[in-house]
């Protein structure tokens, strides 16, 4: 379990922890909630090395109980997660009486639920119970992405800490350390916050292909690779054959971004640029002016809404190519 991403994105969160313990104010219930991505596991092991840590400067992240935590393997941290699909009322029972066992030492106790939202109704009322019976240095922290759908009684009974969504660039910057390749990592980024997500989507494969199209469709555009019109039937046909709209939004926002990456380029302003190694193919060609290239983005925009109305797709491209290219 690494912190770099905790530390560097949920500063105020951390903050919390530790004037909460200064100034003993620390619950026993917390209730982790954010968006997919948001390092909430990160954030219960990082409060768990809190309490467990004995040098004075907590947590050190050196002694050996914090480096336990960080192993995943203190006996004083009990991790509960959904088994296929839900946590049940069985995996509650186990936990109470693991965490009630009389521990050989005096040390604090911190149990850890994944998806709380996926429990029971029977495991979420043995769970209340239980949680009414943690007292001194026994904490529960229950983690969820959607508060909503989480029991109000256990709502009710806890301390809701809310995460803040990944900036991009740390997305970027993830995705980059997992071997994703850099352009592809920054416009990902840009599309969710999640590096989860980012590494489902490659995954699942068409994201990939839809960024090339995104690439090639762009250069016959700025008018460096043939007839734009040609090149989407040529290396488009997959996209032609996909009914699922999400697909061509999706493609859509892709031909947004690059054309703001391009009304970037003309303004000089270099530093946020997504398709880092396409612009540089695309400016030698680039000779429209800032007005141009920003009515191009409005009209794709408006091409991206007509696809929420039910539209041919062959169309709608043919269109829309022509449109952009005029
Ligand atoms: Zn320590």
């Amino acid at each position: 379990m690494k912190f770099d991403t905790l530390l560097k994105t949920q500063r105020k969160i951390i903050k919390l922890f530790h004037n909460s313990l200064r100034k003993k104010r620390l619950v026993h219930i917390y209730l982790f909630e954010g968006a997919k991505g948001t390092p909430k596991l990160e954030a219960a092991y990082y409060f768990a090395a809190m309490m467990l840590c004995r040098e004075t400067e907590k947590p050190c992240l050196r002694c050996r109980d914090c480096l336990r935590v960080q192993k995943e393997i203190h006996p004083s941290v009990f991790l509960v997660r959904p088994e296929t699909g839900t946590i049940r009322k069985q995996q509650i029972e186990t936990l109470e009486r693991e965490f009630s066992l009389t521990a050989l030492s005096e040390d604090a106790r911190i149990f850890i639920i994944e998806d709380i939202e996926k429990a029971t109704l029977t495991a979420a009322n043995s769970l209340l119970k239980f949680t009414e019976e943690l007292d001194g240095d026994k904490f529960g922290i229950m983690l969820t992405e959607n508060v909503n759908q989480v029991l109000p009684t256990i709502r009710s009974r806890a301390q809701i800490v809310s995460f803040e969504k990944l900036p991009p660039e740390v997305v970027a910057e993830e995705l980059i350390s997992k071997g994703v390749e850099e352009e592809t990592s920054r416009v990902l980024s840009k599309l969710t916050n999640s590096v989860e997500e980012c590494m489902e989507l490659i995954g699942e494969g068409k994201i990939l292909d839809l960024i090339e199209l995104a690439r090639k469709v762009g250069l016959s555009l700025a008018g460096g690779n043939g007839a734009p019109l040609l090149t989407f039937y040529e290396e488009g046909k997959f996209l032609l054959e996909d009914s699922d709209r999400r697909s061509h939004r999706l493609f859509l926002d892709l031909l947004i971004m690059l054309a703001n990456d391009e009304l970037a380029y003309i303004l000089g302003d270099e530093e946020g640029i997504l398709f880092i190694n396409t612009i540089p193919k695309i400016a030698p060609y680039l000779q429209v002016d800032y007005e141009t290239k920003l009515r191009e983005v409005e009209k794709l925009l408006n091409y991206k809404n007509r696809l929420n109305y039910n539209v041919n797709l062959e169309l709608f491209y043919a269109d829309l190519l022509i449109e952009i290219a005029r």
